[in-house]
């Protein structure tokens, strides 16, 4: 135990996190020179109506493969940017790559039925001051009509400042663009606030859907949101579904949009445009 270990205890410990310092800050930097050389990519998942399996958007996800690391998970590097003010860049880069690909394959996009691509952002690059003049001035870059985008929020960072994020959230509305909350049901946002968010959906986080239909509570909850949201006018998105049986029960309880692994994983922009349009999944009990 630590005490009959003696001195060495502390030498043991500071050099554990000197270890985990610097294994950070050599990610942090071959982060920052992945993303000046513009080495990361943009997956897509494709989302779609749980009644009639017609692709109707898409997720973007930010993938970085490093030569040495190999994948590294967004869960780790978004964090990472997010703490060392490289988010800007990142979200920039997802952002310019959404807008390129909308603007060379939109009439491919369209026939697909994939209208809205939905792009993820972070506290700090929601709360920065520049967001909005950004946004638009990249949609005028690439002539992007702003209704193809969806911009993803979670609960928790919009609570950290509520009256400031409805602002923003009533600004890129009012450039076009609509609004889900991510995620949802692992925050701490109180319904009151989310009548007056000006936002079109609700994303029902993957921890609730993930065992169902097993776990009776989950149900609940699940058709709960949905019942909820519909209730404030909004549509929801079941993220994280892998079984028909989730699929099935999330279609019968009205989810309007699912996705997850049973339809599609994320994928390369250019894989995207291969699918079909109505995704064909055997023996789906379809009405
Ligand atoms: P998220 O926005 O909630 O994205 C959904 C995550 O669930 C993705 O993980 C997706 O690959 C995963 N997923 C989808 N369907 C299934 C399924 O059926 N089963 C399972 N087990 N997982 C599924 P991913 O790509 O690893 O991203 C993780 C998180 O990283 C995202 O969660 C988002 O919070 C963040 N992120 C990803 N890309 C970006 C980005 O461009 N910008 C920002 N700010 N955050 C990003
Ligand atoms: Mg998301
Ligand atoms: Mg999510
Ligand atoms: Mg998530």
């Amino acid at each position: 135990n630590a005490k009959s270990m003696g001195g060495n205890t502390v030498s043991y410990y500071s050099s554990d996190l000197d270890k985990r310092i610097k294994d950070k800050m050599r990610l942090e930097q071959k982060l920052r020179v992945a993303l000046d050389k513009r080495l990361l990519e943009v997956y897509i998942q494709p989302i779609y109506d749980a009644a009639t399996r017609e692709m109707i958007k898409g997720e973007a996800l930010v993938r970085w493969m490093d030569p040495e690391e190999g994948f590294i998970s967004p869960e780790v590097f978004v964090s990472l940017a997010e703490e060392s003010g490289l988010i800007y860049d990142l979200g920039s880069l997802v952002l310019e790559k959404v807008c390129a690909y909308l603007h060379e394959h939109e009439g491919k996009l369209h026939l697909l039925g994939m209208r809205t691509i939905a792009v993820n952002l972070s506290a700090r690059q929601f709360f920065a001051s520049q967001l909005v003049t950004y946004i638009e001035a990249t949609f005028k870059q690439y002539q992007i009509d702003p209704k193809q985008i969806e911009f993803e929020l979670t609960e928790s960072m919009v609570m950290d400042d509520v009256d400031q994020a409805i602002d923003i959230m009533r600004a890129i509305r009012n450039l076009g663009c609509s609004l889900s909350i991510d995620d949802f049901g692992t925050g701490y946002s109180s319904l009151s606030y989310l009548k007056q968010f000006p936002i079109n959906t609700l994303k029902i986080d993957r921890s609730f859907i993930k065992d169902i239909p097993e776990d009776k509570n989950d149900v609940e909850i699940a058709y709960t949101i949905i019942a909820m949201a519909h209730n404030l006018g909004l549509t929801v998105v079941a993220e994280g579904v892998e079984t028909k049986e989730q699929w099935q029960l999330l279609r019968d309880k009205n989810c309007d949009y699912l996705q997850g692994y049973y339809f599609a994983r994320p994928m390369p922009m250019s894989d995207v445009l291969m699918l079909d349009n109505v995704i064909n999944l055997l023996g789906d009990g379809s009405r």
